[in-house]
């Protein structure tokens, strides 16, 4: 599968999502909304697993790698569908457990984690943390000595495949932030070094080679570049890696252009990368490794809409339209970040055809504040409703207060029926934190 399923035009020429109508939902909760279509989120979740199932023998887990989209009941939902889950921060991990998600099923992942992180995960007893530097080594291995327990590990490694949406590069070594390179040796002398620590159990190797990746090849090198590295590791050192965590990064539709280059059904990125994995290991003899992926995006994406309504209209002849939604970079940066495209239409008048080009803007005081240039649509009128489509990862969770405009809430549809998942912030929440000093009264 692969969405567009939960997107209707229904027989008032309004969209719909998830059965519900998008001009209704603007109606009772307001804009912006942040909605989401909970049977997308569950059938791409089932489909994943249900592929470890078939093609790997049930030798593996998805992890949904929330940072795409964290709230409480996000983590309801994949627990529900027997999918674990990948946090970055200790605040993911809190929300998840808030949630009562399994800690056996989180992996704790970052490059930079920070002593009361390690301590939160480790007192929970997350299934497994990626370390990525000898000092989180050393720190966790002293942490679990002094609690008295044996963490399960993976090490970060860096394979030298670099891929982007439209490519994919292979690198001798690569330069990151993230992870030990095999090129250099630096991933082979971590192995050893985690090796002589007594208080964690190494149990093999993640790596992740970047986000919204089309071509398949890309992560079937990644998977053969593993197992290589795990072959000269047994060789070398002795050690047999149990497990092998190939990541997330699977592309997804935004544009009619992704159309193009994305696969038709999502989880075949994920056959690709279990027969490269079947293959390699087979090849070197290497028993085939507990397998885990990490999709974020590709579960949540899709599933996700934004609504907006439409106010000011700046006509600047010659050089453009300014179409001004009531959100902005607040809700949506992925545009200031990296020029981010989307595909914009009208709810209220969704069957009629495009008539001109605009560009979406917020209402930020930042001219950089865009939310999608250069969209066709229906001739726009003040008091329309845009629907902004996939923007269910990487939108909400990267969300901020700038302006102090309120985060957006984010209702959750299922058979037409919304509620809130993340309630709306008041003024009231903007300054709960603030404080006067009593100097300053
Ligand atoms: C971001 C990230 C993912 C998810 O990537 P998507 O492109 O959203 O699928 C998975 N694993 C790690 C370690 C990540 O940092």
């Amino acid at each position: 599968m692969n969405a567009r399923e939960t997107l209707k035009i229904n027989s008032l020429g309004h969209l719909s999502i998830g059965g519900a109508d998008a001009t209704e939902l603007a109606k009772q909760f307001g804009t912006p909304l942040y909605v989401m279509d909970e049977q997308y989120i569950r059938d791409m979740c089932a489909a994943y697993a249900a592929a470890i199932r078939t093609d790997y023998d049930g030798n593996g887990l998805v992890l949904y790698a929330s940072k795409a989209f964290s709230c409480m009941a996000i983590y309801k939902i994949v627990q529900q569908e027997g999918v674990g889950v990948d946090v970055v921060s200790g605040g993911e991990l809190y929300t998840a457990l808030r949630a009562g998600f399994p800690a056996e099923k989180i992996c704790l992942h970052g490059n930079n984690k920070q002593p009361g992180e390690l301590a939160l995960a480790v007192e929970n007893g997350v299934g497994l943390i990626a370390v990525d530097s000898y000092s989180e080594l050393d720190a966790l291995d002293a942490l679990c000595a002094k609690q008295g327990k044996k963490q399960d590990i993976l090490l970060r490694v860096n394979p030298g495949v670099e891929a982007h949406t439209h490519r994919f590069i292979q690198t001798a070594k690569t330069d990151s932030k993230f992870g030990f390179s095999v090129a250099d040796g630096t991933a082979e002398k971590i192995t050893a070094y985690a090796l002589t620590k007594r208080n964690v159990r190494l149990q093999g190797y993640h790596c992740h080679i970047g986000s919204q990746i089309f071509e398949k090849q890309s992560f079937a090198l990644a998977a053969q570049k593993m197992l290589a590295f795990m072959a000269q590791m047994r060789a070398k050192l002795g050690f047999t890696a149990a497990a092998l965590n190939l990541g997330g990064g699977y592309g997804i539709w935004y544009t009619d252009e992704d159309a193009k280059l994305a696969v038709p059904d999502y989880t075949e990125y994920l056959r690709t990368v279990i027969a490269a994995v079947k293959e390699h290991a087979d090849a070197l003899s290497y028993p085939r490794p507990y397998l885990y992926i990490e999709p974020g995006r590709s579960i949540v994406g899709e599933a996700g809409v934004t609504l907006y309504t439409v106010g000011a209209i700046k006509d600047i002849p010659g050089v453009k339209k300014y179409v001004a939604v009531d959100g902005g970079m607040f809700d949506n940066p992925r545009y200031a970040l990296y020029q981010a495209k989307y595909t914009a239409l009208l709810a209220n008048r969704a069957a009629e055809p495009a008539s001109e080009r605009v560009t979406v803007a917020g209402k930020c005081c930042e001219s950089g504040d865009i939310i999608c240039a250069d969209v066709d649509l229906p001739p726009v009128k003040e008091g329309d409703i845009l629907a902004v489509l996939s923007t269910g990862a990487y939108n909400y969770s990267m969300a901020s207060n700038y302006n102090r405009n309120a985060v957006p809430p984010v209702v959750l549809v299922k058979d037409g029926q919304a509620e809130y998942i993340v309630k709306p912030q008041s003024y009231e929440d903007i300054v709960r934190n603030d404080v006067i000093p009593a100097r300053l009264q």
